[in-house]
C-alpha cells in the first residue's frame, strides 16, 4: 500500500526545502519519526476500509503513515499555506488517495469529501484541539459521521477525557467523551519526539463511538447541566445548579444525588438521571 510514498524525500529535507520553520501560533510541533507516526496510524483501526479525516497535516508525516497503512482516502485540512506544496507532493505519490483542503478546520466542513465509514486521526494543534473534540462529541444527531477519533493531546487534556469521578481531572470533557464513546489513552510521547519539542508530555487518545449513548438523556440538557455543575466545581450542586430553578434540591434528591455533593463526585449515570429529571420538569 506504500505505492510511491517510498520515493518521497525524508521529512527533514521536505521541511528544509519548503522553509517550514515551526510557528508557535499555529501549534506547530512536527512528528518526524516514522516509527511514531506509524504507531499512531495503527491505533486508528481498520484503515483500508475507511476514509480518514486528518486535521493539521503540516509537512505530512502522519499523512504519509496513514496512507502507508492503507487508508482508502485521506482528507487533510491544513491552515498553513506554506505546507501545501509538501502535501501536494504526497498527493502526487498516491493518486486519488489524498485530498488537501486549505483553511481553518474550525470553519471548513469536510463532509462532502468523505465517504463513510470515516475515522478521524490527528496530531492536533493544541490551540484548537479541545474545541474540535467537543464539536465532534456534540453533533446535532448521533451516531456522528465518524467511527473513531485517534488524537494527540497534551497529557493533561488526555487525562481529563478518561478521568473517573472523584479525581481532579474529572469534568465536562470526561462526561462528554464517556457518555457516547469508549475513550482510552493508548501511549505517551515525550517532548523530544517532536520538532520543536513542546513544554509538556503528549498522549494519544483513541475514542471509539458507541451507537447508543451509555445512559439515556437529552444531549443539550445534559450539556447544560454539566456545564453549570463544573462551571463552579468547588460549590455544592444546590448552589451551582441554582439556575435550573428554585426546586433544584428536589430535582437532585429525586435522582438520589445529595444537594451538598460537588460535581466532581457525581457519576456519569447520575448526571444522565439528573438531565432526564431536569428535562421532565420542563427546564
Ligand atoms: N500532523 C503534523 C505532524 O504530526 O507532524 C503537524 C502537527 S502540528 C501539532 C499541528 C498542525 O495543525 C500544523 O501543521 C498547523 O499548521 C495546523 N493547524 C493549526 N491550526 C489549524 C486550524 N485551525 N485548522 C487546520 N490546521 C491547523
Amino acid at each position: 500500500m506504500t505505492g510511491g510514498l517510498d520515493a518521497l524525500p525524508p521529512l527533514r529535507e521536505v521541511i528544509a526545502a519548503h522553509g517550514l520553520s515551526a510557528r508557535k501560533a499555529l501549534g506547530q510541533n512536527f512528528l518526524l519519526d516514522l516509527n511514531l507516526t506509524g504507531k499512531i496510524a495503527r491505533q486508528a483501526g481498520d484503515l483500508p476500509a475507511c476514509d480518514v479525516l486528518e486535521i493539521g497535516p503540516g509537512p505530512g508525516g502522519l499523512t504519509r503513515a496513514l496512507l502507508a497503512e492503507g487508508a482508502r482516502h485521506v482528507v487533510a485540512v491544513e491552515r498553513d499555506p506554506r505546507c501545501l506544496p509538501a502535501l501536494a507532493e504526497i498527493a502526487a505519490a498516491c493518486p486519488g488517495r489524498l485530498t488537501v483542503l486549505a483553511g481553518d478546520a474550525l470553519a471548513i466542513d469536510p463532509g462532502a469529501h468523505l465517504t463513510p465509514p470515516v475515522r478521524i486521526v490527528a496530531n492536533l494543534p493544541y490551540n484548537v484541539g479541545t474545541e474540535l473534540l467537543v464539536r465532534w462529541l456534540t453533533p446535532a444527531v448521533w451516531p456522528p459521521f465518524w467511527q473513531s477519533l485517534t488524537l494527540m493531546f497534551q497529557r493533561e487534556v488526555a487525562e481529563r477525557i478518561v478521568a473517573a469521578p472523584g479525581s481532579k481531572a474529572y469534568g465536562r470533557l470526561s462526561i462528554l467523551a464517556q457518555w457516547r464513546t469508549v475513550p482510552r489513552i493508548t501511549f505517551d510521547l515525550p517532548p523530544r519526539a517532536f520538532t520543536p519539542p513542546p513544554k509538556v508530555t503528549s498522549a494519544v487518545v483513541h475514542l471509539a463511538r458507541l451507537e447508543e449513548p451509555r445512559f439515556p438523556a437529552d444531549a443539550a440538557t445534559l450539556s447544560r447541566v454539566v456545564a453549570l455543575a463544573f462551571g463552579q466545581r468547588r460549590k455544592m450542586l444546590r448552589a451551582s445548579l441554582k439556575p435550573l430553578g428554585p426546586d433544584v434540591e428536589d430535582l437532585l434528591l429525586s435522582v438520589g444525588i445529595p444537594p451538598t455533593e460537588r460535581a466532581e463526585q457525581v457519576s456519569l449515570e447520575a448526571f444522565c438521571a439528573l438531565a432526564r429529571a431536569v428535562a421532565a420538569a420542563g427546564r
